[in-house]
C-alpha cells in the first residue's frame, strides 16, 4: 500500500506568555492511500492541531510531514498554500462559506484559485458536485438561507472542487442533528468508496465498522491506535 502521508516524530509546541505547552508530543503516524481513518480524543486532546498540521494550514516544531512524497514541513508559506490548493480539500466545523458568494459561487472560487479545472468546464463540474452532495437546487442561495446540514454538504462540495487526493474533515458533523450526520458520513463513506483518503477528526464515539482505522489522541500524544 502506497503511504501518502507519513508523520515522523513530529512535536508542536505553543508559547503562551513566556511558557511553553506542548500540544503534540512525537507523533508518528502513516496513512496510506484510499483509507478512510477517524482521529478521535477529547476536546483539547490536539486533534485540530494535528489536522492543520497534515494540511499545512500550521507547521510543526519539530519533526517532518511527508504528503506524497513532499516533505511539506519544509516548505515556505507559499509553498504550502499552492500544495494545500491542489492536494487537501479541508472541511471545517463551522463549514466556513464565503456569506458574500451563492453556493455555486463559493465551490467555483477554489476552481478559479487553482485554474486547474478548464475554465468551461468549472460550472458544470460545481454544480455536479452539488448533485452530488444533493443540494443542487440550492446553487444559487446565500450560505445564510441554508441550513446547517446543507452549508456542510455545499463545504464538502467545496472541498471536493480541484478533485484533492485526500479530504481532511474537522468535526464534520460537530454542529449538525443526527439526521444530517448520517447524510455527511454516508457522502464521505462514497467518496472513500470512490478511492479517496478521509481523515475524519471526531470527538465523538465512532462506529468502528465505519473506518479503517480509528486513531485515539490524548494530551497530544497517540494512545490507541486500531485497524480494522
Ligand atoms: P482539539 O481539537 O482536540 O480540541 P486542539 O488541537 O484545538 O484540540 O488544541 C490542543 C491544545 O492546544 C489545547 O490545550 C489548546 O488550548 C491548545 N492550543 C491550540 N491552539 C493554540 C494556540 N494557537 N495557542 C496556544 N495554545 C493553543
Ligand atoms: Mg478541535
Amino acid at each position: 500500500m502506497e503511504s501518502i502521508i507519513e508523520l515522523k516524530n513530529v512535536s508542536k509546541t505553543y508559547k503562551v506568555g513566556g511558557t511553553e505547552f506542548k500540544v503534540l508530543d512525537n507523533i508518528n503516524l502513516t496513512i496510506t492511500k484510499g483509507e478512510n481513518i477517524a482521529i478521535t480524543g477529547r476536546s483539547g486532546s490536539g486533534k485540530s492541531t494535528l489536522m492543520n498540521l497534515i494540511c499545512g494550514i500550521d507547521r510543526a516544531s519539530s519533526g517532518t510531514i511527508t504528503v506524497f512524497g513532499n516533505e511539506i514541513s519544509s516548505y515556505s508559506e507559499k509553498q504550502l498554500t499552492a500544495w494545500r490548493g491542489s492536494n487537501a480539500g479541508i472541511v471545517f466545523q463551522f463549514f466556513q462559506l464565503l456569506p458574500t458568494l451563492s453556493i455555486v459561487d463559493n465551490i467555483l472560487l477554489p476552481m478559479d484559485f487553482l485554474r486547474r479545472i478548464p475554465q468551461a468546464n468549472r460550472r458544470s463540474r460545481a454544480i455536479e458536485l452539488l448533485r452530488m452532495t444533493g443540494i443542487e437546487s440550492h446553487a444559487k442561495k446565500y450560505p445564510v438561507q441554508l441550513s446547517g446540514g446543507e452549508q456542510q454538504r455545499a463545504a464538502i462540495a467545496r472541498a471536493l472542487a480541484n478533485n484533492p487526493e485526500f479530504i481532511a474533515a474537522d468535526e464534520p458533523t460537530g454542529n449538525l442533528d443526527s439526521a444530517n450526520s448520517e447524510i455527511v458520513k454516508e457522502i464521505f463513506k462514497n467518496l472513500n468508496k470512490e478511492g479517496k483518503t478521509i481523515v475524519t477528526i471526531t470527538h465523538e464515539q465512532v462506529n468502528p465498522g465505519d473506518y479503517d482505522e480509528v486513531i485515539c489522541l490524548a494530551d497530544g500524544k497517540i494512545i490507541n491506535q486500531y485497524a480494522y
